[in-house]
């Protein structure tokens, strides 16, 4: 069994996106900007904002929060959007997710610029994606399609399982492993007899967010096991994944924590970097 070290991935591309930002000022001088709005008092939102912002810090992305009360109108926070829209030094606008639940999050974010739309959360970009003309990518697939790329594990003509159908992950994920020429098969609340489906997964992705969802006999043997789970059980963090079990039947299996969640962040930072970029040629 290998594992699926995105902990030290991260790390090397989180370097990259530092000297091609060192880079791009010096010859540019462009910075790439991003703009965070958020909205309400949700504890892990607020760390995965700190998280976001601090790693902007370190490769030296200008990034800037918005931080508005819950009472806050949806006419106000479309007004900010918009504001972000023209503002120039800003390349990419992200709406920090849940937001509050008397607003509509995709008409929110359907007014991002679906040039500045980092997280690729936006009609148009999901319409991208579902043509196959991948522009911006959500971060969350898109670092995990990083990652299987790093270890150089096939994906064209495999059997692709993933569990879970959200916006952020199963959704996109499931469309790029098609792309790529996987055969994919998505399954979610509703899907019957999980365990023969996912028996026949050579690669196997849980995104649901339930400890020890996916148990040892649910796996095949040599199987390339994605775990996007983030479940906390007094005060540690694990996966979706019986991890101990299931590592000895993998080929390849993420950890978590260090495997998916570190990629995320860092493939935000290139997506920032690579908006910016776009910024540049138009110029
Ligand atoms: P979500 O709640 O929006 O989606 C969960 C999915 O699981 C749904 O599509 C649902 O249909 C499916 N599901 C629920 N019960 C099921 C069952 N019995 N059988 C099959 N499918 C079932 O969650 P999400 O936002 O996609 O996140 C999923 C998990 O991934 C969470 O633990 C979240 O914290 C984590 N996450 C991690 C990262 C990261 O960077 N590592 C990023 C995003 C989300």
């Amino acid at each position: 069994m290998v594992l699926l070290d995105g902990k030290s991935l991260a790390k090397e591309k989180r370097e990259e996106v530092k000297k091609k930002v060192e880079d791009l000022k010096e010859r540019e001088k462009i910075v790439p900007g991003l703009a965070i709005i958020r909205v309400g008092n949700d504890p892990a939102s607020e760390i995965y904002v700190r998280n976001k912002l601090k790693a902007c810090e370190e490769v030296k992305i200008h990034a800037i929060e918005k931080h508005f009360d819950e009472s806050i109108s949806e006419q106000e926070l479309i007004d900010c959007i918009e504001y972000f829209n023209k503002e120039e030094t800003i390349d990419g606008i992200l709406v920090q997710s849940p937001l509050p639940k008397n607003f509509d999050e995709q008409k929110i974010i359907s007014h991002i610029l679906g040039s500045k739309d980092v997280d690729g959360f936006g009609i148009d970009n999901l319409g991208h994606l579902l043509a196959n003309q991948e522009q911006v990518l959500a971060a969350t697939p898109l670092g995990i399609i990083h990652l299987l790329e790093k270890y150089e594990i096939p994906i064209a003509s495999k059997n692709v399982v993933v569990i879970g159908r959200s916006k952020i992950v199963g959704r996109p994920l499931a469309i790029m492993f098609l792309n790529r020429d996987a055969t994919v098969t998505i399954a979610h609340s509703k899907t019957k007899n999980l365990k023969e489906i996912t028996l026949q997964a050579d690669i196997l992705v849980s995104a649901v967010g339930r400890p020890n969802f996916i148990t040892q006999d649910m796996v095949k043997e040599g199987a390339v096991c994605i775990d996007v789970g983030i479940n906390r059980i007094n005060n540690q963090v694990v996966g979706d994944m019986d991890f101990n079990a299931i590592k000895e039947k993998a080929s390849f299996i993420t950890p978590v924590p260090g495997g998916v969640g570190p990629m995320t962040i860092a493939t935000l930072l290139e997506n920032v970097y690579q908006l910016a970029l776009k910024r540049k040629k138009e110029k």
